[in-house]
């Protein structure tokens, strides 16, 4: 086998067990917990289907992903920071984006295998919330990319 094709199966192992620890590393104990009427009431029908249905937001239409002010992004479910402005970026999908979470605790990632695709799902640890996926895609420091539904979130200046 030539040297090429060891390197990329090497490079393929490699990117396969580094998504399973990260998602092994993600069973933390969810601190808020809310009946799904409670939820509904609270959150309104839109941020419901996003956050407790695991919906999606259309591309270019949520109020965030051209949003630049310095602050933290929080969780619309439960108020948890989750995100820095510093790592925010726009990665020209339409949702906005950043290279790493504000804590590493903040975020569980559980892998995904909706839609005939392998991706690595994102909540808030605090209330179970969905956030969007995470994808090794992103730009440097960490070269991830949290994809972020703009109705997972909250802003605060
Ligand atoms: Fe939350």
């Amino acid at each position: 086998m030539k040297s090429h094709n060891l390197l990329i199966i090497a490079l393929l192992t490699a990117f396969t067990f580094n998504v399973t620890a990260q998602t092994n590393e993600s069973n933390m104990k969810t601190k808020v917990n809310k009946t799904e009427d409670e939820w509904v009431e609270e959150l309104g029908e839109e941020k419901f289907y996003i956050l407790r249905e695991c919906g999606t937001e259309p591309p270019f239409t949520g109020k965030y992903y051209k949003h630049d002010e310095k602050g933290s992004y929080n969780c619309a479910g439960c108020g948890a920071m989750l995100f820095s402005s510093t790592s925010k970026y726009d990665s020209g999908s339409g949702w906005p984006s950043f290279y790493e979470s504000i804590d590493k605790t903040a975020i569980k990632e559980i892998e995904d295998n909706s839609l005939g695709m392998s991706r690595v799902e994102i909540k808030c640890a605090s209330c179970d919330g969905h956030l969007g996926h995470v994808f090794p895609d992103g730009p440097a420091p960490t070269g991830m990319r949290y994809c972020v539904n703009s109705a997972s979130l909250d802003f605060k200046k």
